[in-house]
């Protein structure tokens, strides 16, 4: 894997004193230093005057003596204040002694009674010792604490004083080792924005027809894509100085920070014209502010958005200040942030295609010794669905296994086998499966495997293998498509389906007895029959009706919110996905009995070797047959349409097993 970390930011303008505005906070932490010094000094006891037993007891009996203080191991008293002084107009405060006392001295209080002296007795020794250290303590910690604070700060160099500054870091000019070239399987997204970097270069080629530079570009796209990479390759290639922050470094505890952070950014970015400024992981910020939970505002984040906002509003088109930002939530982005003038230009940064995956797999391939065998095409046709990060992070995992293997150069099967670690975690040799356990994982996944390979659409089944695996895997088929899809067919679906639920309806079949096993299958298939009615409007009685909004385009796994819907839909709804559920189940289970010899050889050679794969599953996959009726029950459009043409009114007529309405 490449590694090319930036040079370090340079400072953006070293501290003029002019440019020293005392903040509120900067307020703060000087009132909180004078509060602790006021609290140090005021604690700080005045040493009195040690006094022998003997001395005090015979001022007690001379009378001199007005109060004391009894503790357990110690006597404070004060004089009575002479006549003479208290006649002065200013009498002084009476001086404390303190005397330590014979123990348990019996005569004491007597004497002490027989002489007019007041007797104050103070609560035993521990509260007091504590009280003792704490007052030594307390403003001990809190110098401690502000020092480490402080400390810290100044490491950061004098500008992070001023919490108001932004924090962005600051590429200068050709800074930043990343280029263009670095970049692979996004062109359409490099071409735009090298297009923007033209902008940049030569403005007046663009203003001089009166067209105005955009203001703001977003990168949209999944995680791990390269939205971050392609900005810094920008900071390497439009040779103008680059601002990089992440939209959530704008925000901190107190309120305000944030949007004084916007301000300060722009206004550095301003003086430094043309120039870029990306903000990384814009949804941090400018999540729509209507959206979601009303009761927990956010007045920090919202403060922020709308200095945001103004700011984008406050330079003229031309400035030659161009405004990048990523993010891989579009859809949760404040309205306000997209509309014209502002982030109005989006390039999509997608998951790349095959071919885009072979030319990423070449940048990254360039640091690592490759073995002859090793195809990057071959590769790249393995790893459908993997974004330019997952391919990173393949060949270094193959370079790593290589590594452990003592091995020269890292061969196709350190690929296959990072490949397989991606998809389904580390192998755990050391879980030990009792053999009812082992017979059940071996049927189960023998189950997903016949089916699979039957099914249209899902790729060659690979591998089967029932060493555990990952966290909760206790076996697994590993089933590569063949193809990127970017659409999935009704009848695609249905056989994924069908395959999820092979595991069970093999346990089912052979064992008359189900096991947890399938819990992982049973979620998956669920979650897609509910997509397939409320989102992909694949349900004959529904008919193509969304009941979902999409939510998270680039995000998978995210709950989508359901539309307002009457409770009566609501259970149709539930109704269609358990009815397609257990259709597949059905189905699946048809298929195993058509099949079960084969499942019975592969699951008993299964337990011998522990995977199958190569020419002998290869072999034993060749003799699964399909079951009469598949094709109609994979394919139901194709019944909709033949009903359609039958019908002699024409008129689109969805069959209705359950009413739609109560009557
Ligand atoms: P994103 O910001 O889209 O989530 P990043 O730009 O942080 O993704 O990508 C993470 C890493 O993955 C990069 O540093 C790079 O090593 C690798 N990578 C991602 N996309 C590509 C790509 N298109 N070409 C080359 N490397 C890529
Ligand atoms: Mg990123
Ligand atoms: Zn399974």
């Amino acid at each position: 894997m490449q590694k090319r970390t930036p040079s370090p930011p340079v400072n953006p303008s070293p501290d003029k004193p002019s440019d020293f505005r005392p903040s509120l906070i900067n307020l703060g932490w000087l009132l909180v230093w004078l509060l602790i010094m006021m609290f140090t000094v005021t604690r700080m006891p005045q040493r009195p005057k040690e006094v022998p037993y003997s001395e005090f007891l015979t001022q007690v009996e001379s009378g001199e003596v007005a109060t004391v203080e009894v503790s357990e191991h110690q006597i404070a008293y004060t004089l009575k204040t002479s006549a003479e002084q208290t006649a002065d107009e200013a009498p002084a405060a009476p001086e404390t002694s303190i005397t330590t006392p014979l123990p348990a001295d019996p005569d004491l209080s007597r004497i002490l009674r027989n002489h007019d002296v007041e007797i104050t007795a103070l609560p035993t020794n521990g509260g007091n010792w504590f009280g003792g250290i704490w007052g030594l303590l307390f403003p001990l910690l809190m110098l401690w604490i502000l020092w480490g604070a402080f400390a810290n700060r100044m490491q950061e160099g004098p500008a992070a004083l001023n919490v108001g500054k932004s924090k962005a870091r600051i590429y200068a000019q050709g800074s930043s080792q990343v280029t263009f070239d670095d970049v692979a399987g996004v062109d359409e997204a490099k071409e735009e924005l090298q297009e923007i970097v033209g902008f940049l270069k030569d403005s007046k080629k663009y203003t001089r027809l009166g067209a105005k530079i955009p203001k703001g570009v977003l990168l949209v796209g999944p995680p791990g894509t390269g939205k971050t990479l392609l900005a810094r390759a920008i900071a390497g290639e439009a040779n103008v100085p680059f601002f990089s922050i992440s939209a959530s470094e704008f925000i901190e505890m107190f309120v305000g920070v944030g949007a004084s952070r916007v301000r300060d950014l722009f206004d550095q970015a301003k003086k430094q014209a043309p120039c870029i400024v990306f903000i990384d992981e814009l949804d941090a910020l400018g999540k729509s502010r209507t959206a979601n939970n009303p009761f927990a505002s956010n007045d920090e984040r919202e403060q922020t958005l709308n200095q945001l906002l103004a700011e984008m509003d406050g330079f003229e088109p031309n400035a030659g200040v161009i405004l990048l930002a990523a993010t891989n939530r579009p859809e949760v982005l404040d309205p306000a942030l997209l509309r014209a003038g502002r982030f109005d230009r989006r390039v999509v940064v997608d998951r790349p295609d095959k071919k885009g995956r072979e030319a990423i797999l070449e940048v990254h391939a360039k640091s690592v010794h490759l073995a002859d065998d090793v195809t990057l095409s071959k590769l790249a046709a393995r790893t459908p669905g993997f974004a330019g990060a997952d391919l990173a992070n393949l060949i270094n995992e193959a370079a790593l296994l290589a590594a452990r293997k003592n091995r020269e150069a890292v061969t196709m099967a350190d690929f296959n086998e990072a490949i397989e670690r991606l998809l389904t975690g580390l192998e755990k040799k050391s879980r030990i499966l009792s053999d009812l356990e082992k017979r059940t994982v071996a049927y189960h996944e023998v189950g997903h495997a016949i089916i699979g390979t039957l099914m249209p659409g899902s790729g060659k089944v690979e591998k089967i293998s029932i060493v555990p695996r990952g966290v909760a895997a206790l076996g697994y088929t590993l089933q590569l498509p063949e193809d990127d899809r970017f659409l999935m067919m009704e009848d695609e679906i249905r056989g994924r389906l069908m395959t999820l639920l092979g595991g069970r309806a093999a346990e089912e079949l052979i064992f008359d007895r189900v096991s947890t096993g399938a819990s992982d299958d049973i979620q998956k298939a669920t979650d897609l029959a509910e997509r397939c009615i409320t989102l992909y409007g694949m349900s004959k009685i529904l008919g193509p009706v969304a009941i979902e909004r999409p939510q998270a385009q680039f995000l998978e796994g995210l709950s989508q919110p359901r539309r307002p819907i009457s409770p009566h839909l609501s259970e149709t709804i539930d109704r269609e996905i358990k009815e397609l559920i257990d259709q597949a189940y059905q189905r699946a289970l048809e298929l195993l009995v058509r099949n079960q010899d084969v499942l019975e050889r592969m699951a008993q050679q299964l337990l011998e070797t522990e995977t199958l794969e190569g020419d002998t599953l290869k072999t034993l996959l060749l003799e699964i047959q399909p079951s009469t009726g598949l094709q109609s029950w994979l394919n139901p459009g194709h019944q909709r349409l033949q009903a359609l043409s039958n019908n002699s009114r024409g008129d689109r007529q969805y069959e209705t097993p359950y009413q739609l309405r109560p009557s």
